[in-house]
Order: structure tokens, then sequence, then C-alpha cells
């Protein structure tokens, strides 16, 4: 039994390996430690705190997979509720669907009885205004590019984006009868337009999951996810016998094939059916989290760094 995710996992991996413990499904576990994450309010990335889009709106962005079915579940663009993650798995074990959006998703997730929640906190919503009105200092890691090219839509005249603006939740398990699980959740890139899905909601591309090979989930720039199938693209190595590392490099490294203006960064996480896990940035010194049966606490581990251009350099 072993549990793995991107490293801001770390406070929600202890819960889902605890229902591995327990003799839980795989699916409970990601569920349980992605819930935790979804309502760290520090955590600016995914859930409540979540930063907001071009409007100052919180939209979340969920998928979940069961690698024992391949069945599937995704919700995208969703307001107002805390836990994209579990409305995701009831689209997936519920409906004759895999994929809801928007109005769509919330109108189910009332069905369903989940509680609205208000999710941007004042401390999201001063980065987001910080933002938009160019005044930032902070750390700048992905939205800058983002939200000059929203502004010029807008004709909004920012000069810097500020705080950790953009990130992902994902984590991958395999329980005692080794079945595997993975889910993503994020509120996607602050400052993105209104609508917009990122890679976390999409299978194939953020997330995806199969018993008989292994499960990857990515966080970084989605939208190079999407048109890469990143996700998938690592499993489809894994099913022609490559290891973790051999499959997670190769899907990096074909990202150079791809031109992209707004490239900020990838990341993957890998898991086999065996256990063997690896994951891979294109950030140097980026980490991992991993929990297994034995671990008294979370550890954090350094991801392969693997450059990647995406400026259309590597095409043929
Ligand atoms: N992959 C996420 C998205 O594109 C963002 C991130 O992981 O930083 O929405």
């Amino acid at each position: 039994m072993i549990i793995v995710g991107s490293s801001n996992a770390r406070v929600g991996l202890p819960l889902g390996m605890a229902v591995l413990r327990r003799g839980g499904s795989a699916l409970d576990a990601v569920e349980a430690a992605i819930r935790a994450v979804e309502s760290n309010p520090d955590d600016h990335t995914v859930g409540l705190g979540g930063l907001p889009n071009l409007l100052g709106v919180v939209e979340l962005d969920a998928s979940i997979m069961d690698g024992r079915t391949r069945a599937a579940g995704a919700v995208a663009a969703v307001r107002g509720f805390e836990h994209p993650i579990s409305i995701a798995r009831r689209v997936m074990e519920e409906l004759p669907h895999a994929f809801l959006v928007g109005e769509g998703a919330e109108r189910f997730a009332r069905e369903c009885g989940f509680p609205p929640a208000e999710l941007l906190t004042p401390e999201a919503q001063a980065i987001y205004q910080r933002g938009i009105r160019g005044e930032g200092t902070g750390e700048v890691r992905y939205g800058e590019a983002i939200l000059r090219a929203m502004a010029s839509r807008l004709a909004m005249q920012p000069e810097r984006a500020s705080g950790r603006d953009a990130g992902t939740v994902n984590v991958i398990a395999l329980d005692g009868e080794g079945h595997l699980a993975s889910g993503v959740s994020t509120s996607g890139f602050a400052w993105k337009y209104p609508g917009r899905v990122g890679d976390s909601a999409v299978i194939g591309a953020g997330n995806y999951c199969d018993d008989r090979y292994g499960a990857a989930a990515c966080t970084g720039r989605g939208e190079i996810a999407i048109r890469a199938a990143t996700a998938h693209t690592v499993v489809e190595h894994l099913s022609r016998g490559d290891s973790p590392e051999e499959a997670g490099r190769k899907a990096m490294e074909a990202l150079n094939e791809l031109a992209d203006p707004f490239f900020s960064a990838m990341n993957v996480v890998v898991l086999a059916p065996d256990g063997r896990h690896a994951a891979f940035s294109s950030l140097t010194a980026a980490t991992y989290a991993v929990m297994d049966e034995r671990s008294p606490e979370v550890r954090e581990i350094p991801r392969t760094f693997v450059p990647v251009r995406a400026d259309g350099a590597g095409r043929a």
C-alpha cells in the first residue's frame, strides 16, 4: 500500500494512508487525501482559498479515476462548492456520464446534498486584487503571462502579478487489494479567462489510471498537458514495459515538440501497480510527497528534473 502526490498533498496523505491501513479502497484514500487539501485555506491553488479567475470568481476543476475499471468522473468550472473531488466521484458513480461542467455540475452537487461554500478568502482576494492592480512583488510562478494576456483583452494595465498563482493537488493510491486510483483538484490558473478548463479535469491529460499498467497525474501548464495527453502518454509507455522513470521522462521530453508561448512548467507523478513511483518536473528542486504502509510520516522526495523548452524547437 502506498500513496503519492504533489508536494502540497502532504497535508492529506496521512488521511489517505489511514484509509488504506483500515483496508479501505484506493478511491476512498485518494478522495480523503484531496478533500483535506481542498479544505486548506493556506493553499491558494485548490478549493477553499483558491485564487479566482479574471473576474474574481473561484472556479474549480477536479477529476477522479478508478484503475480497476477505468471509470472516471470529472467536473470543471464549478463555483461555490468546497469539494469538487467528491462531486467528480459522484458523477462517476451515479450518472451515466463522465464529465459535468459549470451550472450542470453545480446543480448535480446541490442534488447530492453538498453544502454551498464561499471559497474566496480575504487573503486570496487580496492576491487577486494586487495582481489586477499590478502591485504585487511576491513569488511569481506561472500566472504573470496569463494575467498579461487576459489584461490585453480587457484593456487593463497590470505590471506584475503576485503570489503563487498556479498549482494543483494530485494523489495516486495503491490499496491492499492491488487496485489503483488517481485524483486531481485545482482552482486552475489565477486570472484565467472565465470558463477556462485545465488538464486537471480532463481524463488523459492531467489524470489517468489503469490497474494493469499504472497511473499518472500532472500539474503545471494545463494547456500543454491537454494538447499532449500527458497522463495517458505516461501510462501508454508503462503499458509497453517502460519503468515509471522511463515512462515519465519520455512523456516530459515529448513536450519539447510543442510550441507554447505561455509554457510555465510541467510536473508529473507516476505510480506503478507494483508500488514503484517516480516524479518529474521541468523546474529544478521540485519535490513530491510519498507515504507507504511502513512510513510513520510523509516523505518529501526530489523530482527528476527534465528540462522542457516547449518553444517548438524540438520539432522535426
Ligand atoms: N494544471 C493546472 C491547470 O492548468 C494548474 C497547475 O497545476 O499549476 O489548471
